[in-house]
């Protein structure tokens, strides 16, 4: 059997009109003989009545009195509605489909509500449709756990059904179909030339995911890795072929890690550095271990011999400092930070490319506050004000000769 995972975002299923354009591409998917399971996120963004965001607004949002189990009910309500909605359309056009809830197409995950994770998918009950039916439509982000409780997966979570049930059922393809046409080299929001990949591997995708290139969940790169499935980021309201993500031979990887120094720049904002003066091994010690008791996760870890220095999401700061604070540390804020990711597996070993980065920014004074490098990524820490003339300046150094 030929089968295609076909995933649709949030603004591709938040009209008519967007539907319609999705529409398109199920059945072009049925009429070259494939078997389509077409997973959809909720309809449309915060204001729009069945969005996640306007779900959560009418218990209000992080002061409601529901349990995390109760919020799951709530929450899956978006997703399910899209997948009434779909099926509904695609009966009307004559397409034989069937409707299902994650639970019943057999997404299995842990009970971690809100935040589930994706434990099995016992495909059985798609593959029996699929005796009836040429496409199933199922509903993002929702699966259900041991009890039969209703989960969801957090953030980017249809990302991750979508995978996870081409890994189940051996698509020939994953589509992540969405509002660009591809991984692209920065965020088309904030870098005009931005132009989109054609082929990428698993690896590169979902570093570019993990440094905040949003258009795909790192967790649904990472579950199509594990069984070489093929994924396609494309645009739902375009024809174009998009990005190819899968592990590319050797020989091709050689070709493009050559080609290619960088793949690519991304960006994650609401970050807050936090400077604290720690002058011995003991009090850098306590502070760490104050931090980790408190489940506060930092990153841009840099320890020096008088201070150390970390980022924590904006969100977390007023916790981070009191408790520093409380134990007599002395803490010196920066706010409304921004973190940029020069990301490509073509940096290793290269020299230069930090100089590049200095060079780039300075002469635009733009200061860096922080910086860390590993094999595959060089980032640099810097303030919020100057995040899009940083992120062009060095989308213009290191991607305007990408291909
Ligand atoms: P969907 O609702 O379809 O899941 P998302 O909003 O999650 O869509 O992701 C698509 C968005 O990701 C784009 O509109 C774009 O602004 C953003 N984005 C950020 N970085 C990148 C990148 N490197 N390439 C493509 N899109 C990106
Ligand atoms: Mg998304």
């Amino acid at each position: 059997m030929n089968l295609i995972v076909q995933k649709f975002g949030g603004t591709s299923v938040q009209s008519e009109e967007t539907r319609k354009m999705a529409f398109r591409h199920i059945k072009r998917a049925t009429e070259s003989g494939y078997k389509v399971v077409v997973v959809v996120s909720a309809i449309g963004r915060l204001g729009d009545p069945y969005a996640t965001d306007t779900l959560l607004e009418l218990i209000g949002a992080k002061e409601t009195k529901l349990s995390s189990r109760e919020e799951d009910v709530l929450l899956s309500v978006g997703e399910t509605i899209s997948c009434a909605v779909f099926t509904n359309m695609l009966k009307e056009a004559g397409i034989n489909s069937v409707g299902f809830s994650g639970g019943q197409a057999g997404i299995f995950t842990t009970s971690e509500h809100l935040n589930a994770k994706i434990l099995e998918v016992d495909p059985k009950r798609i593959l029996a449709a699929f005796d009836q039916v040429d496409v199933v439509v199922v509903a993002g982000f929702q699966g259900v756990d041991e009890q039969g409780d209703i989960t969801t997966l957090g953030r980017g979570g249809s990302d991750t059904s979508a995978a996870a049930l081409g890994v189940a059922l051996q698509a020939d393809f994953v589509d992540i179909f969405t509002d660009v046409d591809g991984m692209m080299t920065a965020d088309p929001r904030i870098v005009e030339h931005a132009r989109s990949l054609p082929r990428v591997s698993y690896a590169e995708v979902s570093n570019m995911a993990y440094q905040g290139a949003k258009v795909i969940h790192p967790r649904a790169v990472e579950i199509a890795m594990t069984a070489k499935i093929p994924m396609r980021i494309r645009s739902t309201y375009l024809d174009g072929e998009g990005t190819l993500v899968t592990s590319l031979s050797n020989e091709e990887s050689h070709f493009d890690i050559k080609e290619r120094l960088v793949t690519g720049i991304a960006h994650v904002t609401n970050l807050t550095q936090i400077n604290v003066r720690v002058e011995s091994t003991d009090k850098q010690q306590e502070a760490f271990n104050l931090l980790a008791e408190h489940g506060i996760s930092l990153d841009f870890i840099s320890i020096g011999t008088k201070n150390i220095a970390f980022t924590v999401p904006e969100e977390k700061m007023k916790q981070t400092v009191a408790l520093l604070e409380d134990q007599g540390f002395s803490v010196f804020v920066t706010e409304h930070c921004a973190k940029v990711s020069i990301v490509g597996a073509g940096i290793t070993g290269v020299p230069g490319v930090t100089a590049k980065i200095v060079s780039a920014l300075a002469a635009r004074g733009i200061q860096i506050l922080q910086s860390a490098d590993s094999h595959t990524t060089i980032w640099v820490l810097i303030s919020e004000e100057d995040l899009i003339q940083a992120v062009n300046a060095l989308h213009d150094t290191f991607c305007l000769e990408i291909d």
